[in-house]
């Protein structure tokens, strides 16, 4: 499910439609261009349909949570994963709907702003609950396989709040959306019992995407998570309200035309299991190779996309692109033409760096109960863009052959 968000242009003031991965927020009317930087959960509120006669200060509205993410989890000799994107009431209220329905998909959001006049309702159920419903969501999935569990990871993941609009007429609690009565008596003033104004730290705030090295503009798409200047090709992410400098290349070609897919270089330091070298990482595995001098001499790093794509393939990629990285050659700082925006931030990577080490194990019954006791240490991390081929319907990597369907790239986006 994909949100589609109204909100003001933070320059003109005028209403623009957003998706929900938007961060790079360009104006259609006063064409400036700003990136979005949240802090906690974005909250959202339904369009309400409320009587004239209801003053808009009256107004309650009773949070529901969402989570979306991929879900990874290894139990006995499997390693498994989920794609979740759940929502549930954030508060327990005996009148209140159970769940928003197709209301998120069917209307357009806004962002809760101070404009929202009226009583927040506040959430009970913690958001960590929220998570372990939807690992239980696994767990569930997971019944049939009769063994113990060695590692669960969330990658990927995004919560926000959806806030239903309601209001009381005559004693009676309305559903504000459909105009349809809830209920009445006591439960009403419970719920009421616990609400609360609208918090400014709520608002995402904006940043001028201009380059802090050399002033010319920052440019990505609208749902990049980093931002890269053409002019002094540097490349920056959004770090306590600033933009920062990141560590990045990219893979040089003599082809033209190529697509750009960017990947996170993660060096690594192993613990509760012995991997110092790339040699290592192919022996642990089990990897159908004979062990070379060169094997021994790099260090360990993984591979791992910058995007976000459903796990089979993120998996596959992970492993491939980390087996084969010895053929790709050192990148330069150009940034290059057409790129693939970066939807993935390095700490999501950080994530699944287990996960993609159990799904390269060739060996999963023996490595799989080890996992408990490895730890990954992040050493460097560093954004590297790959050139793909365009092949019709697939991107194929110019060094590696490895290809990714373009459709499931698409799909990506929306995950
Ligand atoms: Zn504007
Ligand atoms: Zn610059």
């Amino acid at each position: 499910m994909d949100l589609t968000i109204h909100q003001n242009c933070p320059s003109c003031g005028a209403e623009i439609e957003l998706s929900e991965a938007d961060r790079v927020i360009r104006c259609p009317y006063c064409d400036v261009q700003n990136f979005m930087v949240t802090r906690g959960p974005l909250r959202f509120v339904l369009p309400d349909k409320a009587p004239d006669h209801i003053r808009r200060e009256d107004m309650l509205y009773a949070p529901y949570l969402r989570f979306k993410g991929n879900i990874y989890y290894c139990k006995g000799k499997h390693l498994k994963y989920k794609v979740v994107d759940t929502t549930q009431q954030g508060l327990q209220g005996s009148l209140l709907p159970h769940s928003l329905g197709l209301r998120p998909q069917a209307m357009p959001v806004s962002l809760v702003t101070d404009e929202v006049n009226g009583h927040f309702l506040r959430q009970t159920i913690k958001a960590k609950a929220l998570l372990e419903r939807a690992a239980l969501l696994t767990v569930i999935d997971s019944e049939n396989i009769k063994a113990p569990f060695y590692h669960r990871a969330y990658v990927g993941e995004t919560l926000s709040c959806i806030y239903l609009p309601l209001y009381i007429d005559q004693e009676v609690l309305y559903d504000a959306v459909t105009n349809t009565a809830l209920g009445q008596g006591d439960a009403i003033e419970k719920l009421q019992a616990h609400s609360m104004q609208y918090k400014s730290s709520w608002a995402p705030h904006f940043l001028a995407t201009l380059c802090p090295h050399c002033g010319d503009s920052l440019t990505g798409a609208r749902d990049n998570l980093i931002l890269n200047c053409r002019n002094c090709h540097s490349s920056w992410e959004e770090k306590q309200g600033g933009f920062q400098r990141i560590k990045w290349n990219s893979v040089e070609t003599a082809f033209k035309e190529m697509y750009y897919l960017p990947f996170w270089k993660l060096s690594v330091r192993t613990s509760g299991i012995e991997m110092k070298s790339f040699a290592d990482f192919l022996r642990v595995t089990n990897q159908p190779l004979v062990i070379q001098g060169w094997h021994r001499e790099r260090e360990l790093s993984f591979l791992l996309p910058a995007f976000k794509v459903r796990p089979s393939t993120f998996l596959r990629l992970g492993k491939n692109m980390t087996l084969a990285q010895a053929r790709i050659p050192h990148g330069e700082q150009q940034v290059p033409v057409k790129l693939h925006p970066v939807t993935l931030l390095r700490k999501e990577a950080i994530q699944a760096l287990k996960s993609v080490f159990a799904g390269s194990a060739l060996n999963k019954r023996k490595l799989l109960p080890k996992l408990p006791h490895v730890r990954f240490q992040t050493l460097d991390a560093n954004l590297t863009y790959l050139p793909f081929f365009d092949k019709g319907h697939d991107y194929v990597q110019e060094q590696t052959g490895i290809s990714i369907a373009k459709s499931v790239l698409h799909f990506g986006r929306k995950l």
